[in-house]
């Protein structure tokens, strides 16, 4: 049951996140600051989420007596990651609390073969699709593959997040090779597209329908994990516009209600699906700062039943993500803030990790500026001066 609520909860109502990462930290501080209180659960005693939340449940997602408490507690809950266990959101909905993304629409994100198919649905009333690829449930079914999904990825369907649980394989061998290595867990090959670009759309889409959507934002992923987002995207208008609408066919076909995240390739000049995202996207960090209400503040609006507010671009943004890596590789392991906060267009997000490790999402800055080259310039300054390649 996913009751719509007639009337907004308001503040100091008590609002529910499923997970207490960076995503969950960021939504915690918009909520606070609209004047809710948030309840995280996370089972990690360090999450950064429970760090500055009002209550932090330091339990597992599928813990009964952590769910009750939580149930008890909040009006209303979301999420911050897609492997929450569909059966927890399945049992706030059943208390009667209403909880957006819905389970069914999360748990099509959570297996990339059901989200392919979804996807393929959606091309036909969009005319994008997905990059062509292969399900691969048993070992069996690599064998008969045609030679141009070649060179490819292997993606494991679950649980593969920031490059991992993949695999770049140039040819049959190697894709049973790397199938074994994943334990033959299920997968999809998809064939690897040369990239012009790539580039992501968040949008928020309310209980009564209404959609907005914030600029697209041009990508660049290194080693699988996004690295840079420019905003708004280089790309043509045109591509844009289909990207626009692509975003809000696949939120209108999930009939979803929340923040949903959707990533496209540009290959030759044709746009192809990648993935979605059924939560705040990490290309959509930007919005904390370049737009008037961010998409977790637009997460926190679509919970509590309130309007949406303007997802207006106020100025061209460019986001740097900073992993743990910034951390190991300094002579310090403490990266050089000091030349950093120099720059007066820099906005700085640390998300409070305790342990740096290589690959780790451990904070992000976004340059602000009128112009999208200077952004990006002063941008690839500070890089250069945290010693980022
Ligand atoms: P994740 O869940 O880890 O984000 P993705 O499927 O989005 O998984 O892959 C991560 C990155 O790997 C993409 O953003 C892109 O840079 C690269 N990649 C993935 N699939 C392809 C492909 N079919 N062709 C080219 N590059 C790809
Ligand atoms: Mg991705």
């Amino acid at each position: 049951m996913n009751l719509n609520h007639q009337q907004a909860i308001l503040p100091p109502a008590w609002l529910g996140i499923l997970g207490g990462g960076q995503l969950g930290r960021m939504f915690v501080h918009e909520a606070q600051s609209l004047g809710y209180k948030v309840c995280v659960l996370d089972p990690d005693p360090l999450s950064p989420g429970g760090a500055v939340a009002e209550k932090h449940l330091c339990a597992n997602y599928d813990d009964v007596i952590a769910l009750k408490e939580m149930a008890a507690l909040c009006a209303t809950i979301s999420t911050e990651f897609e492997n929450v266990p569909a059966k927890t959101l399945d049992y706030f909905e059943g208390q009667g609390i209403f909880v957006a993304p819905r389970g069914a629409c999360v748990s099509i994100a959570q297996d990339r073969i059901v989200e392919k198919q979804f996807l393929k649905q959606c091309q036909e009333l969009s005319g994008i699709g997905p990059a062509p690829h292969a399900v691969i449930r048993s070992e069996g079914d690599l064998a008969p593959l045609p030679d141009d999904l070649f060179p490819g990825i292997l993606k494991t369907a679950r649980l593969g997040y920031d490059g991992k649980g993949q695999a770049r394989v140039a040819s049959q061998k190697e894709a049973i090779e790397a199938f074994h290595k994943f334990s033959k867990q299920e997968c999809v090959l998809e064939k690897m597209l040369p990239l012009d670009m790539e580039v992501s759309l968040v949008l928020a889409r309310d209980q009564k329908g209404y959609i907005k959507t914030f600029n697209v934002s041009e990508n660049i992923h290194t080693n699988g994990i996004l690295d840079v987002s420019i905003v708004p995207a280089r790309s043509a208008k045109a591509i844009n516009d289909l990207v626009d609408q692509l975003a809000k066919r696949v939120a209108e076909a999930l009939n979803y209600v929340g923040v949903l995240g959707v990533e496209f390739f540009i290959s030759e000049g044709k746009v192809f699906v990648n993935e979605i995202a059924p939560r705040p996207h990490n290309s959509g960090h930007y919005t904390i700062d370049a737009n008037v209400s961010n998409q977790f503040e637009q997460q926190v609006r679509v919970l509590a039943g309130l309007p949406l507010g303007s997802s207006r671009l106020h100025s061209s943004a460019v986001m740097v993500n900073l992993l743990g890596d910034v951390w190991t590789n300094s002579k310090t392991k403490e990266p050089d803030w000091d030349k950093v906060f120099r720059e007066p267009g820099l906005k700085m997000h640390l998300y409070g990790k305790h342990e740096a490790r290589s690959g780790r999402k451990m904070g992000h800055f976004t340059v602000l500026d009128e112009k999208l080259d200077i952004a990006f310039q002063k941008a690839m300054e500070v890089r250069k001066l945290l010693g980022i390649a």
